[in-house]
């Protein structure tokens, strides 16, 4: 579309799941600055801080990969190449490795920002021609534990509701998430909508007091670990008070009677010691979600990022199917991305245990299926390795060459010290990237240098299904190239078919007429399509269809006897690494209002790093006093993994016991002074493999100069 001189283009955010719509405008000079899309069906027209600086970080190339660059030997310094010789290296080395130690001897960990074609290239490419399953991405870190609680309770990776349905409902449970600050356009159509209404109910659940809770009319500050206690002791006074849906659990769900029995064994009063809030505040949360007209439940990394975070989903999701708020207008559970793009990864299949268009790992019909597809004799039956188990593998020897497509682990994953041994000891690192400001960057062999936002085409998909198109509009720096093209071209060099395409829409489509007759059909819209309606929700089984706003409207689940599945957890308590005389408090991570990730982007923007400039720790003035801290202090935090320096911020925000840093500094940005996960432990849930970030054993000290 143009208008004069000017040229103005439609696309998505490229930071949180939330997915806002965003027009790009250039002058005739080819500089461009952003806006929210008044006509998207998510923000209309609203963006957050991040969002509305987009264009800094779109249009500042000094810190930019602009050629390739190698190792010929180890211990070497890198130097420029050609994409030739860089890609045959790869190649080389790769067929080398795989000959001598077989296919599961290499890796890929990319990332929840990697559009939908880019993943599915690379599924491709690892699980029907290298003959691996080991590609895992950031999306471990974030949504697992929620993937898992959905399969298990609906028969499906599919979050049921959508962003329309925040003005329909009355009563929302926000827990273990603060959307105020890394979800804001999802919480200003909350706060909005509880303007217009103020009958509406909004309790926070959360060991801190967040900026969300300043619109929560209850915050049950529970003790970090205790969550499904609670979501018991709710269920328990829903079912005491009969204001729970009876016909919807005879005629739609299993396993109610074991679920009931379960939680009538705690008391209230026992649930309100155990998470350390009342009992009186346990029955109101209770009244207000059985009261209720429409109720949702949001959450995000505070239940997903635990050792039992998938019992903790299970139980979240109890409360929409006890009370029959599911499958109908302004209700249902709703769990909240951190990433663009988590959704449509899984969508093609892009983690290690994971097949294409949820298909089934285990089920060899399935597994054939997806190889008659691409044209190979088969995907490996095995589950590849996961995120923290890939790192592991490296540090192990098991696994020698790694390939890192947009994420930076050795800021972002947990027990930092276990994942830079297992780069040092890696015989062969790749990373390919925007950015030369990935703290990762420094251990690889072999760096790419990649196409940023606005630089590449491509889809994604937001936390309510809604598939976006990312139009490409600018010319990418120097030599780099779209994500895809540098796995395609690495794919010609390996001799494999199936990787010429003559665009992203081949691509797009191929993908999609893989997921005809699944769950997630979009079989029925060609790019052409999406290009001119630029966004929709998945399923689109049929050409013409609107999409799918909301799921389960006829109440029959995708589970084999079409009914949902309430689970009753073996046991409630919590498996983190226990406190001890040593290291007596538990250690929170998170995210601060402005920055992202591990600062690559937003990092290099002043006005972002304005907010708050530095690392920082909250602890209670109660702990504090303990040991001698004052606000401002110079604090040391040392876990039995390793050890973090940064200023005290004294709050009653914070429980006693419990402290609070944020995630985003790693070691180049915080000089000396160390990553926040360098204390974190890589304890996982069994079975989403999601790290524990939200609990570790830590003690603190004031800092003294040795
Ligand atoms: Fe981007 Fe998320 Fe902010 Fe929307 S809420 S502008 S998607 S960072």
């Amino acid at each position: 579309m143009k208008k004069g001189k000017e040229k103005s283009f439609k696309t998505t955010c490229s930071y949180c799941g939330v997915g806002c719509g965003i027009i790009v405008q250039q002058d005739a000079k080819g500089k461009i600055r952003v806006e929210g899309d008044p006509e998207h069906p998510t923000n209309k027209g609203m963006l957050c801080s991040k969002g509305l600086n987009l264009h800094y970080v779109a249009s500042d190339y000094s810190d930019r990969l602009l050629y390739p660059e190698m190792r010929w030997a180890k211990n070497q310094p890198r130097q420029r190449v050609s994409w030739d010789t860089a890609l045959d290296r790869a190649a080389a080395v790769f067929k080398s490795i795989i000959s001598k130690y077989g296919p599961d001897s290499v890796g890929f960990y990319i990332s929840g920002q990697c559009l939908t074609e880019e993943y599915y290239v690379a599924n491709k490419l690892a699980k029907g021609f290298l003959g691996t399953n080991n590609i895992d991405t950031n999306s471990r870190l974030c949504m697992s534990s929620a993937v898992v609680g959905y399969k298990m309770t609906l028969g499906e990776d599919a979050v049921p509701t959508c962003y329309d349905d925040i003005e329909l409902a009355d009563c929302f449970l926000i827990a273990g998430a603060n959307p105020a600050w890394c979800h804001p356009i999802v919480f200003r159509r909350i706060e909005k909508h509880k303007e217009e209404n103020p009958d509406v109910k909004i309790v926070v659940v959360d060991p801190r007091r967040t900026q969300t809770c300043a619109l929560a009319d209850l915050h049950l500050q529970i003790n970090p670990g205790t969550d499904i206690v609670l979501y018991h002791a709710i269920a328990r006074h829903l079912i005491e008070e009969n204001l729970i849906d009876d016909a919807f659990l005879a005629q739609h769900t299993d396993g109610f009677a074991t679920f009931r029995e379960f939680v009538l064994q705690t008391s209230l009063e026992e649930a309100a010691v155990i998470c350390d809030v009342s009992v009186a505040d346990i029955k109101i949360a209770a009244t207000y979600i059985g009261q209720a007209k429409g109720f949702i439940s949001m959450w995000a990394m505070g239940l997903n990022q635990s050792v039992i975070g998938v019992d903790k989903n299970l139980a979240l999701l109890n409360l929409s199917l006890i009370t029959g708020q599911i499958g109908k207008p302004g209700a249902g559970p709703f769990s909240l991305t951190g990433q663009p793009n988590a959704m449509g990864g899984r969508e093609v299949g892009g983690m290690a245990n994971l097949l294409s268009a949820h298909r089934d790992l285990a089920n060899p019909v399935h597994r054939q299926e997806v190889a008659d597809y691409w044209g190979v004799p088969s995907v490996p039956a095995q589950p590849g390795l996961t995120a923290t188990q890939l790192f592991e593998g490296l540090r192990d020897d098991k696994v020698k060459a790694v390939w890192i497509i947009c994420t930076n682990p050795l800021v972002s994953m947990p027990d930092a010290g276990m994942i830079e041994e297992a780069l040092k000891k890696a015989r062969f690192v790749v990373v390919q990237d925007i950015s030369g400001r990935s703290d990762t960057l420094q251990y690889a062999d072999l760096v790419l240098p990649a196409a940023g936002w606005l630089e590449k085409e491509g889809t994604m998909t937001n936390s309510e299904r809604r598939i976006s198109y990312l139009n490409a509009v600018l010319p990418p720096p120097g030599e780099a190239l779209p994500d895809v093209e540098i796995l395609c071209r690495f794919a010609q060099k390996m001799q494999f078919p199936g990787f010429d395409y003559n665009s992203v829409g081949e691509i797009y489509e191929e993908h999609a007429g893989l997921t005809k007759g699944t769950n997630i059909d979009v079989s029925g819209l060609n790019y052409a399509d999406l290009i001119e309606k630029q966004t929709i929700q998945w399923p689109v089984p049929v050409s013409g269809n609107a999409g799918t706003p909301r799921l389960f409207q006829d109440k029959k689940f995708y589970t084999p006897n079409q009914r949902a599945q309430i689970h009753t957890p073996a046991s409630v308590v919590n498996q983190s690494e226990p406190l001890t005389g040593e290291f007596p408090l538990v250690l929170t991570t998170g995210r601060i209002r402005d920055q992202w990730h591990t600062m690559t982007k937003t990092g290099k923007v002043n006005k972002l790093n304005q907010h708050l400039s530095k690392p920082f720790i909250e602890i209670n003035p109660i702990d504090a006093a303990l040991r001698g801290i004052n606000d401002g202090d110079t604090i040391e935090i040392n876990s039995a993994r390793g050890k973090v320096c940064v200023n005290a911020v004294l709050t009653t925000d914070i429980k006693t016991g419990v402290v609070f840093l944020p995630m985003h500094w790693g070691k180049i940005l915080n000089r000396d002074f160390g990553r926040t996960n360098n204390l974190t432990n890589n304890l996982v849930d069994p079975k989403s493999k999601e790290p524990d970030f939200k609990y570790s054993a830590v003690q603190v000290q004031k800092y003294e100069k040795p």
